[in-house]
């Protein structure tokens, strides 16, 4: 075995039943380097496993549910020449499914939670091991929460960067020489041992953390699109593959919702400088993106992003004006709560910010509890209905024409609010959601597609 050492990351669509996972079998066979494979839940298992964990239902919706999952995996199952041995495994992790998802305090408990949430993972994981063997590769299924060790923020865990790095070579390290090593995206362990999560999307990070954590080379992201786009391709047919990208850049976009990358994943790949690639797990041979801490080309723009379910709080007191250090206290409220805000405006009586609140997170819970704090000091009002669009580039700052190229396209569009980031990568507006998908076409219009 050569020393380099390549980490593929294949999300949900691209194990989302056998015959996809064919394709997956293909990319990480076709390079020896490639010695550890992080798999996400097949895709929609990790949603239907949100709504038993967050979601009261009757006994018969909960029936439903599971009957789903278990449906999306023995279908992948019953393909398996090799169904007969593997059934008992799955069985278990079928029957944990079950316990949990009936269990009196899964709505209230957020270990338990998580420990639902890990199943999808883990399943995937165990019929994706299967598909390597009958190809006739040494595969090795791994229990990634043995070196994913996080703190105990269950939905939202923090990576213990050493002590996953201490983990992996004490346990991952010498089984490489041995197999393809398939393991588990998303998922971790805090001290106890318990089960935790990394927050949606979070297989993404998981490769990076493990690249990092084994010096890798390179870290595969394996997706449905084939690289990352000047906007997300779901929005406009126009979007183009971008065959480079900064560190800097990417971790920008994907802040700002380009939900081809976990946001996290670049801070793993910056500190080791592992190189990261996005491709798509159906048409490898179209290349796609590289992540690099340098780029030859440094445009002023780079890409357009999108983050929906925003909403925008403002807290007012009259007596802002005399009351220095208010906007301390309405901050050390936010900070308390572990919330990040991305775009804030100021009055004389009044602090308007954004804060992400998608259904059924961890953040949707740490607003309702800030905004009641914050109602305990000043005057608050929510509102919703909005999306944040995020121009992403470069030297926005200084270059000449920025912003008034992106505002004469969308000058006849209301726009709730609008901040220069606090670094050079980007300028962000609030939208009225309905508005958003033609302000990303219309301003994608303008940046890229005109010479
Ligand atoms: P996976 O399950 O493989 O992790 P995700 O659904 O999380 O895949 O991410 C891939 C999706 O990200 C694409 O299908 C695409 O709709 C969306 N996306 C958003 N912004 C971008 C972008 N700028 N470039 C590419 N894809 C994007
Ligand atoms: N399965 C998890 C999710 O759907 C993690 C991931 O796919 O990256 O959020
Ligand atoms: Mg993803």
């Amino acid at each position: 075995m050569s020393k380099a050492l390549t980490i593929a990351k294949f999300g949900g669509t691209s194990v989302a039943n056998y015959e996809v996972m064919q394709n997956c079998a293909r990319i990480v066979i076709s390079n020896t380097s490639t010695r550890i494979v992080v798999v996400s839940a097949a895709a929609g298992v990790t949603n239907h496993l949100v709504q038993l964990a967050h979601t009261p239902l009757t006994q018969q919706q909960i029936e439903e549910i599971c009957a789903a999952v278990t449906k999306i995996e023995l279908a992948i199952l019953d393909k398996l020449p090799n169904a007969l041995s593997v059934q008992p495994k799955l069985d278990d992790l079928l029957s944990e499914l079950r316990s949990l998802a009936f269990h009196e305090e899964i709505l209230k408990r957020a270990d338990l939670k998580d420990q639902l949430l890990s199943l999808g993972e883990r399943m995937s994981s165990l019929l994706f091991t299967e598909v390597l063997l009958e190809q006739g590769e040494h595969a090795l299924n791994f229990d990634v929460r043995k070196v994913l060790r996080t703190d105990s923020e269950f939905g939202e865990a923090t990576p213990n960067i050493e002590k996953i790095a201490e983990q992996a070579d004490a346990y991952l390290r010498p089984e490489l020489a041995k197999a393809i090593i398939v393991t588990q995206g998303f998922i971790g362990s805090d001290e106890q041992g318990r089960t935790t999560t990394l927050g949606r999307g979070g297989s993404d990070f998981t490769a990076a953390l493990l690249a990092e954590g084994l010096d890798a080379q390179v870290c595969e992201i394996w997706t449905d699109v084939n690289g990352v786009f000047t906007t997300d391709p779901r929005i406009t047919a126009a979007a183009k593959p971008l065959p480079e990208l900064s560190f800097e850049e990417a971790a920008e976009m994907a802040t700002f919702g380009a939900k081809v990358l976990h946001p996290a994943t670049m801070e793993p790949a910056l500190r080791k400088n592992v190189r990261v690639f996005v491709g798509s797990s159906t048409e490898p041979e179209k290349g796609g993106t590289w992540l690099v801490r340098d780029c030859k080309h440094e445009p002023p723009f780079r890409a357009i992003t999108r983050r929906k379910e925003q909403v925008m709080v403002t807290v007012k007191t009259p007596k802002m004006m005399y009351a220095q250090g208010f906007l301390q206290q309405v901050f050390s409220i936010i900070a308390k709560h572990r919330l990040s805000v991305d775009l804030v405006t100021t009055s004389e009586i009044a602090v308007s910010f954004t804060l992400d609140n998608p259904a059924n997170s961890v953040a949707h819970r740490l607003n309702k509890e800030t905004i009641a704090e914050l109602e305990t000091i000043c005057e608050v009002k929510v509102e919703d209905g909005f999306d944040l669009v995020t121009v992403v580039g470069n030297h926005m700052h200084s270059a000449k024409g920025v912003s008034s190229r992106i505002f004469a396209a969308i000058a006849e569009y209301n726009l709730r609010m609008i901040c220069f980031g606090a670094n050079p990568h980007n300028i962000s507006f609030l939208v009225n959601e309905k508005d958003s998908s033609e302000i990303v076409r219309v301003l994608h219009q303008a940046l890229f597609e005109v010479s």
